[in-house]
C-alpha cells in the first residue's frame, strides 16, 4: 500500500492541533471509562464537558510523554495551552461499545507516536481528515453546524444504531472540539475508515446517485491513481454491485432502513462509499511488510527503518498476552513502553467490523455469484458525509442550479427526493455478472 497521506509529525503546520486532538481524546475517554457503565439519561445526550490544558512538551516529544501528561521529569522547551470539550461522553461510550471496539484498542489506536496522516481537504466542505496511525480510524473536522447537527440527532442517531446492528451510516465514535488560544474553535468527529489496512483498494467510488458534476476526468487517474471515482465514471465503466440474491437483498433492506432514517432527519448529500478489492490483482506485495513500512515510525521511504518492528511478527499468543498487558496499563494509566505498541497486531480486524453483517469478508463484503457463491471482488462500503441538514444554504443553492439544469438530476433536492433517488441508483446497479452478461447478449440479440 501506497502511503496514505501525509504523516503528520513535529514539522507539519497542524501538528500541534494533532497532537491536542489526541491528547484531548485520550484524557477525556480514559476519563468517561474509568467510571462504572451505566445506563444513560436524557441529560447524557446534551452533556459537555469543557477541560483546560496547559502543559509542557519537550521538544523530543516521546510516546511516553503523551500517555503520561507529566512534562516534570523532561526538560520543557515548548508550551501546549488548549481548551478541549468533550460531548456526549457517555453516549459515545455506549456507542463504541455498541459497535464492538475495545476501549484500550481504541486509546492505543489514537495515541501512538506519528500520530496521524493527514489527507489533507479531500472534499469541497474544507474538512480535514486524519487517519489513525494503524489506519482503523478517521479524525473528521467538521463545521460548526454540522456539530449542531450532530448533537441535535444524536439520540435518533444513537437508537438507530441500536436497532441496526448492520447499518451502513458512518459509526461515530466521538464528538470533540479544541481550541488553542487565539485560535478558532476546531469541531471533530472519530468515526470508522471503512478501508482496511491490509487490502489493496483497486478502485474507488463516491456515489449519490446523481449525474450533474458526478464525473471525475478520468485523464488525471494516470497522475492520481487514487482518486475518488463518481457516479458517471462508475456508469461509464459499467461497474455493479455484485451481489447474489442473498446479499442484495440484506443491502437493499439495510440501505433503506438507513436512508429512511437520513430521509426523516432531513439529511442529504450522503454518498455511498466503495472500495473494490479486486481478488484476482490480489496486494501488490507481501501485505504484512507494506502494512508495516507505511505504520511504523520510520517505515517511509528515506528513513531508517526499525529492524524491531520491521523483521518480527509477533505470534497470536504473544499479541493476546501484550493486548491483555495493554489494557493493564491503561487501566492503571501507566505510559505504554514503545516495544509494546511495536507488538500489536497492525492487520488486525477493525473492532467496529466484527459484528456487522457488511464488514464480515475480511472487514468487506464480498461479491457474490447467482448461485449465492462468492464471487472475485470485496466490497468496503458504507453511507458517509450524513451530517448536511437541508438547510437554508442547500435551499439557495437548489434555486441556482434549478435555473440552469434539468431539476430532478441536480444534487440539492429535498431529502425526500435524495433519499429515493439515491436508493434508486444504488439498487439499480446491484447486479450480479450473469445478470449483466445476460442483460448484454439480449440487447445484442435484439
Ligand atoms: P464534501 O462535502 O465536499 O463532499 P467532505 O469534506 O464532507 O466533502 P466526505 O464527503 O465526508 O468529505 O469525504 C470525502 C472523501 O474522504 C470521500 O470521498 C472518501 O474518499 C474519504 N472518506 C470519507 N469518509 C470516509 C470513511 N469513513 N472511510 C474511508 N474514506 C472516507
Ligand atoms: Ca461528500
Ligand atoms: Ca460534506
Amino acid at each position: 500500500r501506497v502511503v496514505v497521506g501525509t504523516k503528520v509529525d513535529q514539522n507539519h503546520v497542524n501538528w500541534v492541533t494533532a497532537y491536542n486532538m489526541l491528547t484531548g481524546i485520550r484524557f477525556t475517554v480514559s476519563r468517561t471509562n474509568a467510571k462504572m457503565d451505566r445506563e444513560l439519561t436524557d441529560a447524557d445526550f446534551d452533556a459537555k464537558h469543557k477541560f483546560s490544558f496547559d502543559m509542557y512538551v519537550p521538544a523530543n516529544f516521546s510516546l511516553q510523554h503523551l500517555l503520561s501528561f507529566t512534562g516534570n521529569e523532561l526538560t520543557p522547551s515548548a508550551k501546549y495551552d488548549f481548551k478541549f470539550k468533550d460531548y456526549a461522553p457517555w453516549v459515545f461510550r455506549h456507542l463504541r461499545t455498541n459497535f464492538g471496539l475495545d476501549p484500550a484498542d481504541y486509546l492505543v489506536s489514537l495515541t501512538s507516536k506519528y500520530i496521524l496522516s493527514e489527507l489533507g481537504s479531500p472534499g469541497k466542505s474544507g474538512s480535514f481528515f486524519y487517519f489513525s496511525r494503524d489506519y482503523k480510524y478517521i479524525i473528521k473536522t467538521i463545521h460548526h453546524a454540522e456539530h449542531k447537527f450532530l448533537r441535535k440527532i444524536l439520540k435518533d442517531y444513537y437508537n438507530h444504531v441500536k436497532d441496526n446492528p448492520n447499518t451502513l451510516l458512518s459509526q461515530f465514535y466521538g464528538l470533540h472540539r479544541v481550541k488553542i488560544p487565539y485560535g478558532r474553535k476546531i469541531h471533530f468527529v472519530v468515526m470508522n475508515n471503512l478501508f482496511p489496512p491490509h487490502r489493496d483498494i483497486h478502485r474507488t467510488f463516491d456515489l449519490k446517485g446523481s449525474t450533474i458534476g458526478r464525473d471525475f476526468a478520468e485523464a488525471e487517474l494516470e497522475a492520481n491513481p487514487r482518486a475518488t471515482l463518481k457516479d458517471l465514471n462508475w456508469l461509464r465503466r459499467d461497474q455493479h454491485l455484485e451481489f447474489g440474491p442473498t446479499k442484495k437483498q440484506v443491502f437493499a433492506e439495510q440501505m433503506q432502513k438507513d436512508v429512511k432514517l437520513l430521509q426523516r432527519l432531513h439529511i442529504m448529500d450522503y454518498s455511498m462509499l466503495i472500495g473494490i478489492h479486486d481478488l484476482e490483482k490480489g496486494n501488490e506485495e507481501n501485505l504484512r511488510d507494506k502494512t508495516l513500512q507505511v505504520f511504523q515510525p520510520g517505515g517511509e521511504q528515506g528513513e531508517e527503518p526499525q529492524p524491531a518492528m520491521l523483521t518480527r511478527t509477533p505470534s497470536k499468543l504473544e499479541s493476546a498476552r501484550k493486548a491483555k498487558e495493554l489494557r493493564q496499563i491503561i487501566k492503571n494509566q501507566k505510559p505504554v513502553p514503545m516495544d509494546q505498541m511495536a507488538l500489536k497486531m497492525p492487520d488486525e480486524l477493525h473492532d467496529g467490523k466484527k459484528n456487522n453483517y457488511f464488514y464480515t469478508d475480511d472487514g468487506g463484503f464480498r461479491a457474490t455469484h447467482e448461485d449465492d457463491n462468492p464471487g472475485e471482488e470485496v466490497y468496503y462500503l458504507g453511507i458517509i458525509d450524513c451530517l448536511t441538514h437541508y438547510s437554508l444554504i442547500k435551499r439557495i443553492e437548489h434555486f441556482i442550479k434549478g435555473l440552469a439544469n434539468d431539476e430532478p438530476q441536480i444534487s440539492a433536492i429535498p431529502p425526500e427526493r435524495y433519499g429515493d433517488r439515491f436508493i434508486r441508483f444504488i439498487s439499480s446497479v446491484s447486479k450480479t455478472r450473469e445478470a449483466t452478461t445476460r442483460e448484454k447478449a439480449e440487447e445484442s440479440s435484439q
